[in-house]
């Protein structure tokens, strides 16, 4: 569609970043545009509708600057998930495996609790990892997913299907796939 055309055109591919081998999928001339930032955040905005979304959890960094905007225009709350050791509040942590190593992230407790239907936004899946993980806590949390919205889905990397059982049926959305 044009809105795809249109996001896809405002994303730059960086060869070697972070590391060699790597071609990182760098979203800023994205959100230096206007046009493309809006209708970014339109079509997470319709997702949330679609899905019944009662909050929006984005995941730190990027899922901040894409989920808030969707959470305003969605007329629902916005909570962050973050890197482990960010939050002041009581929190509660989940431990995720990387390549090398692991990593952790946390919400504050009282920001999610039974009832709550929540949408996870992120602007890129990659392995699914981040994903997973975040899944995992809001259920702990006690609230029900109401499913995983993305601005664009590495398909090679499998993150899909690494993400079924965390997913249970909730659906995952995805703007662009590449
Ligand atoms: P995963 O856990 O799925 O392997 O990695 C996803 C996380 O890493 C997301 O939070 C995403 O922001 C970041 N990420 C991984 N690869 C890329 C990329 O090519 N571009 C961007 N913008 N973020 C990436």
């Amino acid at each position: 569609t044009g809105v795809q055309e249109l996001l896809l055109s405002r994303i730059r591919d960086v060869a070697d970043y972070p590391e060699p081998g790597v071609m990182f999928k760098d979203i800023t001339p994205l959100l230096a545009d206007p046009a493309a930032f809006t209708a970014l955040t339109d079509a997470l905005a319709e997702i949330a509708g679609n899905t019944g979304a009662t909050k929006i959890v984005g995941l730190e960094a990027r899922g901040f600057i894409l989920g808030a905007p969707v959470a305003v225009r969605a007329g629902i709350g916005f909570i962050p998930v973050r890197k482990a050791g960010k939050l002041p509040g009581a929190t509660l942590s989940q431990a995720y495996d990387l390549e090398y190593g692991s990593a952790e992230i946390e919400v504050h407790a009282e920001d999610l609790v039974s009832g709550d239907r929540v949408l996870v936004i992120d602007d890129v899946l990659a392995t699914g990892g981040t994903a997973e993980a975040s899944l995992r806590l809001i259920r702990r949390a006690g609230a029900d997913v109401a499913g995983l919205a993305v601005l664009m889905e590495l398909g090679f990397l499998a993150g899909r299907s690494r993400l079924e059982p965390a997913l249970a049926g909730a659906p995952l959305e995805s703007l662009l796939t590449v």
